[in-house]
């Protein structure tokens, strides 16, 4: 069967713009016959997302995407098949949150001992009440005219190296991959190409590296590889005996562009996948 899946999809818990169930109904709307949900950092909307699953006939599979360290680039960290109840993952990933919520206070702190007087109060007016972060701050000294636009912002005191910047917590790859393994989950690269890697040779050692690390697999199909992309990316699967995944990283109106279950090679995305993800899951993950 050569039914059509999507492995790549954000809801409202992190930054789509559709709520878990809406995402699943929509992906009923597309033809899909499952899906994973894949917020970044969390596993908030994995409930509604299965329960929306069972209503409208659509197999979800309960996964996250974790940001990792890595220098130079930005690593993401699939996992599938979490066991989402038991609470673990829930508690590392409790981590990432309270960096998240103490990096503006440290933003403005550091604006602060440079003598710029910025409050939170008028970073959160700003924001509108939805989550807070650096556009907000950066909006927010435009309209203190502290700054002539939201780039200036950036580039004068927020971007990397900037005097008020302050770096975002992220885990290294090991512990990413750990923390999906130990909830149950299979570890999957997501997106190679923005590692920003510049050679298939450096792509195919650091793959290696992370294979070593328990990773299982690379994200082959995506919404913004090329052919030329995929195909590196499937021979380096075949090679290193990684697992193949793909998935459009579908955020609804957040990211108009990417279409649900449609990559920009025409490349598809099968069942078959998801069935080669569970039997790597039987095999390798302890169940208790
Ligand atoms: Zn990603
Ligand atoms: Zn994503």
């Amino acid at each position: 069967m050569k039914e059509l899946i999507d492995l790549h999809a954000h809801s409202t818990a992190s930054d789509g713009s559709y709520a878990p169930a809406e995402v699943v109904r929509l992906a009923k709307e597309g033809g899909l016959t499952a899906i994973a949900l894949t917020d970044h950092d969390t596993i908030d909307g994995i409930p509604e997302a299965m329960a929306a699953g069972d209503k409208w006939g659509v197999e979800v599979i309960p996964g996250v995407e974790i940001s990792a360290h890595f220098p130079g680039g930005s690593m993401h960290v699939l996992g599938y098949f979490i066991d989402y109840t038991n609470g673990l993952l829930d508690e590392r990933l409790a981590v990432l949150k309270q960096a998240r919520l103490d990096r503006n206070p440290q933003i403005i702190a550091k604006l602060n001992a440079l003598g710029i007087p910025l409050t939170m109060e008028q970073v959160v007016k700003v924001s509108g009440g939805g989550q807070v972060g650096r556009p907000h701050i950066a909006r927010a000294l435009w309209e203190a005219g502290y700054v002539s636009n939201i780039q200036d912002a950036f580039d004068k005191f927020l971007r990397s190296g900037a005097p008020a910047h302050v770096n975002k917590f992220r885990f290294p790859p090991r512990e990413a991959i750990n923390m999906i393994r130990e909830a149950g989950g299979v570890p999957v690269l997501s997106h190679p190409f923005t590692l920003g890697l510049g050679s298939a040779y450096a792509l195919k050692n650091t793959l290696l590296e992370l294979k070593g690390l328990g990773l299982a697999g690379i994200e082959v199909f995506y919404s913004e590889h090329s052919r030329e992309q995929e195909a590196l990316y499937l021979k380096l699967a075949r090679e290193l005996g990684l697992l193949v995944t793909g998935g459009s990283d579908f955020h609804g109106l957040n990211k108009p562009e990417v279409v649900f279950g449609k990559m920009r090679s025409q490349g598809k995305v099968i069942y078959q996948l998801a069935e080669t993800l569970k039997a790597w899951r039987e095999k390798n993950i302890n169940h208790r």
